[in-house]
């Protein structure tokens, strides 16, 4: 990959990036879409696919996340993706994958690896509280993807809002030369945002998982109603809305502001929520601005 990006970067070749775990669906593909629009017909846009362990924690789903690489060759062929890119832990974080029989293991520590990158505003809250090691392997696992593919851009979704809060901060703050594009969060028709694990929603937990999109609507219809709502009273309304659904959990929600993502005590348009659902064991997050 790294000489093919310096011929290249040499040639004047414009090159977009959308970074993804793979298990694609129209979100990615989306950015994909916003990635050829940026670099053009003569650019070349990369998408990588790569489960990333760092990122998970001990007692989250890394090794049942689902994955058929068959499928998002097939997809990334039809989206006009010029590249895919699909490293192994082997490359990422040796010596994890030189054995066949050494998969990657949340619970050990890749030996020939020591050095991490660490956002230590944006990810204190939120996902960064819930999930502890989350960001430290996000950020440095992007860091490592823009060093190895070097693009001009690079797309991600508005999906995954503070991930996209924090990957803008690590390039500005360690001086990446690349433009981050942040694209909408694709829904499905009843509002559920798409993700790779809505996979997981089996029988009547699928038809569950719209209360994440029901919030939103809530927390938008209680602004446009009142213009100013203290953030607490919102917080147990839709604590209280969740409940109702029998399988589902509300991990956290949030009010903010968006560019610090620092939380706000009254709710009015331009502040933006974020939430997290366990839906049965799947944890799914949604956001939007209010
Ligand atoms: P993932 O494969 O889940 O790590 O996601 C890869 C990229 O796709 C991230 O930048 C996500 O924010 C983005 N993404 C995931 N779901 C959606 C969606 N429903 N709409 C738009 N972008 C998405």
């Amino acid at each position: 990959m790294p000489p093919l990006a310096v011929r290249w970067k040499r040639a004047g070749i414009r090159i977009g990036f959308v970074p993804t775990m793979g298990y694609l669906h129209a979100g990615h593909l989306s950015l994909i879409q916003r990635a050829r629009l940026a670099v053009g017909k003569n650019g070349v846009v990369v998408v990588s696919i790569y489960v990333n362990p760092t990122q998970f924690g001990p007692n989250e789903d890394f090794s049942k996340y689902p994955r058929d690489l068959e499928r998002d060759l097939k997809l990334c062929s039809l989206a006009g993706v010029d590249v895919v890119f699909t490293p192994g832990d082997r490359e990422m974080y040796p010596p994890w994958g030189e054995a066949t029989d050494e998969p990657a293991r949340r619970d050990a520590r890749p030996t020939n690896f020591s050095t991490h990158v660490v956002e230590e505003t944006l990810s204190q809250r939120m996902e960064g509280a819930a999930r502890p090691t989350h960001f430290k392997g996000v950020t440095t696992v992007v860091a490592k993807l823009l060093n190895l593919v070097q693009p001009d851009v690079a797309v991600f979704g508005q999906k995954d809002f503070q991930q996209a809060a924090i990957i803008k901060r690590m390039v500005a703050d360690l001086n990446f030369p690349v433009k981050i594009i942040v694209a909408p969060t694709l829904r499905e028709a009843d509002g559920l945002a798409m993700s790779s694990r809505n996979r997981y929603l089996t029988g009547n937990l699928r038809s569950q998982a719209t209360v994440l999109w029901c919030a939103i609507q809530l927390a938008r219809a209680t602004v446009k109603k009142s213009k100013a709502f203290p953030a607490a009273k919102l917080k147990a309304a839709v604590k209280k809305l969740i409940e109702c659904e029998p399988a589902a959990r509300l991990d956290y929600v949030e009010f903010f502001e968006p560019d610090t993502l620092l939380p706000v005590s009254t709710v009015t348009r331009g502040t933006h929520m974020a939430l997290a659902v366990f839906i049965g064991k799947t944890r799914l997050i949604d956001n939007a601005r209010v």
